[in-house]
């Protein structure tokens, strides 16, 4: 059993957090909202009073946060986790975020003399209530050792990514090539359509030859095919455009910083921001089929 402090108890940390209890660690929660409190604390956990609470009440902190100004203000504002948690903690940013924010935090975090990993995740709500997130974890070895067992309560699949920033790093990469490989298909199911093929015949081709995909055969954007992905269920999300586009606008930034050429995860950067910004960025990111083909069914 180890003591967690857990900053962040949202749709992601909530599940993750109600995981650690099953496990049986000790977890004491601090989130603005009132209702992600109260599940908490329904699930066994204690509600703290703030983050530096939180912080000061675990062997281990963990943050799920939106965005990395949320990370840095959590983590170096004054009150933070770094002048709140207890000497020898270990510290976990498991939000998506950008790799310069995590770099920045995790600097500040050594210097503080903290270890601190981050485990940004894939696997959505699902995986999280489930407990078969998949963690792609940036810090040294010895850090990602002793977070190693605590990430296991949470996940399936839990990958050494390498040094801090890693993490994300490998995050921003992975749903950069998601993203650009859902229009992929998108597009080809859409010319199929408008040259008579049928879309189950183009799948049972496609998914045995060199199109092939997982945004296909896992997650294929058009209903019929694979009877679980969104798309049999008015796109209703799973994982949204809104999410999408953040993680595309993660993976520009670096490549950006990192004079990396990245011209299709700009284009679809692009397509997904048009798609939000019509209106359609709660829908599960694969209804950009029906944005890129005008439909309203
Ligand atoms: P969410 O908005 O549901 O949860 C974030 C929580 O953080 C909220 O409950 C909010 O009140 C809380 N919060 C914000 N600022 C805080 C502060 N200063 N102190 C304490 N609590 C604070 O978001 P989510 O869907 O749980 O996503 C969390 C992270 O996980 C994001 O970085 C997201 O990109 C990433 N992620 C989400 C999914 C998904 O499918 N939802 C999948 C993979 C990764």
């Amino acid at each position: 059993m180890t003591a967690i402090g857990f900053i962040g108890l949202g749709n992601m940390g909530g599940p993750m957090a109600a995981n650690l209890l099953k496990a049986g660690h000790d977890v004491t929660g601090f989130d603005l909202s009132g209702e992600a409190l109260a599940r908490l604390v329904a699930g066994g956990g204690k509600r703290a009073v703030s983050a530096d609470a939180a912080a000061a009440a675990g062997d281990v902190v963990i943050t799920m946060l939106p965005a990395g100004p949320h990370v840095r203000a959590v983590y170096l504002g004054t009150g933070g986790v770094l002048a709140s948690a207890r000497q020898g903690s270990l510290l976990i940013d498991c939000s998506t975020i950008d790799v310069e924010t995590a770099r920045a935090v995790g600097a500040a975090a050594g210097e503080a003399g903290f270890g601190m990993l981050d485990a940004p995740v894939s696997g959505g709500v699902g995986g999280a209530t489930a407990g078969t997130l998949t963690f792609m974890v940036g810090g040294t070895e010895s850090d990602f050792a002793r977070g190693e067992p605590i990430l296991q309560s949470m996940g399936k699949t839990i990958v050494h990514a390498g040094t801090a920033g890693n993490g994300q790093a490998a995050k921003i990469c992975n749903n950069m090539m998601l993203g650009i490989s859902m229009i992929a298909v998108c597009e080809g199911f859409a010319l199929a359509e408008k040259l008579g093929l049928d879309w189950q015949r183009l799948f049972d081709i496609s998914s045995k030859s060199s199109g092939q995909c997982w945004a296909m055969t896992n997650y294929c954007p058009v209903p019929g095919p694979v009877p679980t992905s969104p798309a049999n269920r008015g796109y209703k999300a799973g994982f949204t455009a809104e999410m999408m586009l953040k993680d595309l606008k993660l993976a520009q930034q670096a490549a950006q910083g990192a004079g990396a050429a990245t011209p299709l995860g700009a284009n679809a950067a692009s397509l997904f921001a048009l798609m939000v910004n019509a209106g359609d960025g709660a829908a599960d990111f694969s209804a950009i089929f029906r944005f890129l083909t005008a439909r309203t069914d």
